[in-house]
């Protein structure tokens, strides 16, 4: 009998779903996986090139600071913050863009805008008076804000920009640093922090005859508008008005910048090899006189602390944020509420679980079908897996983007475009003449650390990260490794691994550094170290969990999931505490308040 099931989806239904699924992740998956993109680095160099800022000349830096951070962006504004406010006042940021801002520095391309609501997404709204002024704000707005908060904490001061580390060794008998930088530094620092980010390093899909374009093309990272005009702020692409314009890549990026596009582009052809599953976004202005009443004393942390618990499946009475990101965590919690408490087994949560996923995915689609006039460009757009299998989009235009006479998709049922000539792309044998590529095509994920950040650390008795990490990654929280004293690492992975909403693990890490720097500074200690009984005991612990929640080997290939690849075995490692979010955070505002930081060794100054 085929009864509508709860989610009103039949059980055929479901079937067909999960065959269909299946079926379009075949077609996509391709034994080179992450090997598929070339490095930008080796191949087209010019194209990581600073668009933005001049180079400004300077002497090379000899001297002792207190604490280093590598990258500019949120983690490293966060950081050098709270570390101020703790009253350590010797904070260099190195950067290797021409100012602070790291993925807002670099993507200026037309339609940047956060995907998670600004109220949580930007960091310390509290502490600068900024009112974000759209729930999603735009990225000049956010650029302006990372340059507030680095003005506000004097983190200027000793920043140095369009500066990459080269090399970052322990000195054990300084019990310090050595900071080595391509512009020629060589400083030492008692302190060091890691946040480059992990969506930097901008890659290109090796396509066949990708080198013997001979018009126009660039990165959607590194975005030029002297060639297509317009500006940041949304101004028309009026350098496009007699230009034919290919875009390859249809991920977030691309669902921001093609509406642009359509409307600046002589003819725009949008490549697609995979569509982006793209939800309701509902922008819109915040009104001054309803931000006056909830931004009261403590508001960012209680809306911050919210959305976690929202968006994580959590209990919470209200929904502050309301939005597509905590939309699906919201349907699921519905259905388990609505089961009788025996019936709350683990199976049944995946299924409702998969049953919410089957609803919100059948009205993504079916908003394809009411928004995209052309029959067979709406079916084309129509994304056929579990929504968290590929970064979920939020968009009001995107859709609307295909419905111009000057746009074509050119979808190429996931097999990517075939070759690029000297005048343009090859597509499904068909050749389409172009005067620009521009290439949204993401950045490295699946690739070493140590490529993506440029440089390897080496620790105590010359021990190397990289080799320390060959078989995963090892830390206490994310931050702290056993044989690498004094440096932290500010990134999501082994701590609360909150992805929807990044910036809210690294605002706590920065409060929690800051806290152990202070107290060790506070101690008289030269040295502050995870045991490795410590950190054996974090990854234990980590191992317990349910394991990685996003980026099954049945998804469509993509950076979620190691491109369909099997997952290396350290994978297993790419985990958040095995208790949630909310309860990590809570784990870690305890662990930092109660002044044992458990599981560090702080050791005193040599004597001399
Ligand atoms: P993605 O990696 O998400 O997208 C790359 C695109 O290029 C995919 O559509 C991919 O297809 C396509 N592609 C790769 N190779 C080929 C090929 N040979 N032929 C045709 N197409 C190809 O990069 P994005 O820059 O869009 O986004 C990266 C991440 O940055 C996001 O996932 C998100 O985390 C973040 N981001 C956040 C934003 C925000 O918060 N506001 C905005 C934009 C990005 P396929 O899917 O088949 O691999």
């Amino acid at each position: 009998m085929n009864a509508p099931a709860k989610s009103g989806i039949t059980e055929s239904e479901k079937l067909a779903l999960r065959a269909k699924y299946l079926e379009e992740r075949d077609k996509r998956l391709r034994p080179d996986g992450n090997d598929q993109y070339i490095e930008i680095k080796t191949h087209f160099p010019e194209y990581l090139e600073d668009p933005y800022t001049p180079l400004k000349p300077r002497d090379p830096v000899h001297d002792h600071v207190a604490f280093t951070f590598i990258g500019g962006g949120f983690a490293g504004l966060v950081t050098g913050a709270r570390l101020k406010e703790q009253g350590v006042s010797s904070v260099r940021i190195i950067e290797k863009g021409g100012d602070f801002g790291g993925t807002w520095y670099w993507n200026r391309y037309p339609g940047a805008q956060c995907d998670t609501a600004s109220f949580v997404y930007m960091p310390m709204l509290e502490e600068t008076g900024h009112m974000p002024t759209e729930k999603y704000a735009h990225a000049p707005e956010i650029l302006a804000h990372c340059q507030n908060i680095a003005r506000q904490y004097g983190l200027y001061d000793e920043a140095l920009f369009h500066t990459e580390v080269t090399d970052l060794s322990w000195l054990q008998d300084k019990q310090c640093w050595q900071v080595t930088t391509q512009r020629g530094d060589v400083f030492t620092s008692q302190f060091v922090g890691l946040g480059t980010g992990p969506l930097h390093v901008p890659k290109l899909p090796g396509i066949p005859g990708i080198e013997t374009f001979k018009g126009h093309s660039f990165h959607t990272s590194r975005w030029d508008y002297s060639y297509t005009g317009g500006d940041p702020e949304g101004a028309p692409l009026d350098g496009l008005k007699d230009k034919r314009v290919a875009i390859i890549g249809t991920g977030a990026t691309s669902v921001q910048c093609i509406p642009h596009l359509a409307r600046g582009a002589q003819t725009l052809y949008v490549f697609q090899r995979t569509p982006s599953s793209v939800d309701r976004r509902n922008n819109g202005p915040t009104d001054p006189e309803w931000f006056k009443t909830i931004a009261t004393p403590g508001w960012q942390q209680r809306w911050l602390e919210n959305f976690t618990a929202n968006q994580t499946g959590g209990m919470a009475d209200e929904d502050l944020v309301m939005d597509g990101w905590t939309d699906l965590s919201r349907r699921i919690r519905e259905r388990i509420q609505s089961l009788p408490p025996e019936e709350r087994t683990p199976a049944s949560m995946m299924a409702a679980w998969e049953d919410s996923d089957f609803e919100k995915m059948n009205d993504i689609r079916a908003r394809v079908e009411a928004v995209v006039e052309d029959a067979e460009t709406a079916e084309a757009l129509k994304a056929w897996y579990r929504q968290l299998c590929k970064r979920p989009c939020f968009h009001d235009e995107y859709l609307d983007a295909f419905n111009e006479p000057s746009t074509q998709l050119v979808d190429t049922d996931g097999q990517g475009v075939e070759r690029i000539t000297e005048t343009g792309v090859i597509a499904n044998g068909t050749e389409y003449e172009v005067d620009c590529i521009i290439y949204a095509s993401g950045f490295e994920v699946g690739t070493e650390y140590k490529r993506r950040s440029g440089f390897d650390l080496t620790g105590r008795n010359g021990l190397k990260l990289s080799d320390y990490w060959r078989d995963g990654m090892r830390t206490k929280h994310g931050t702290h490794v056993a044989g690498f004293p004094n440096a932290f690492i500010v990134q999501p992975t082994q701590g609360a691994n909150l992805i929807s909403n990044v910036p809210h693990n690294l605002t706590e890490s920065g409060k929690t550094i800051a806290a152990i720097v202070r107290h060790a500074l506070d101690q008289g200690a030269q040295e502050v170290e995870v045991s490795e009984a410590a950190e054996a005991d974090w990854l234990e612990l980590l191992l317990q969990g349910p394991g990685r929640m996003i980026g099954a080997q049945d998804c469509t290939p993509g950076y979620y999931n190691n491109e369909g690849q099997a997952a290396s075995p350290g994978a297993k490692y790419h985990v958040g505490y095995p208790h949630g979010a909310t309860a990590y955070f809570e784990y870690l505002r305890n662990w930092r308040s109660d002044g044992n930081f458990e599981g560090l060794v702080f050791r005193p100054k040599h004597a001399d």
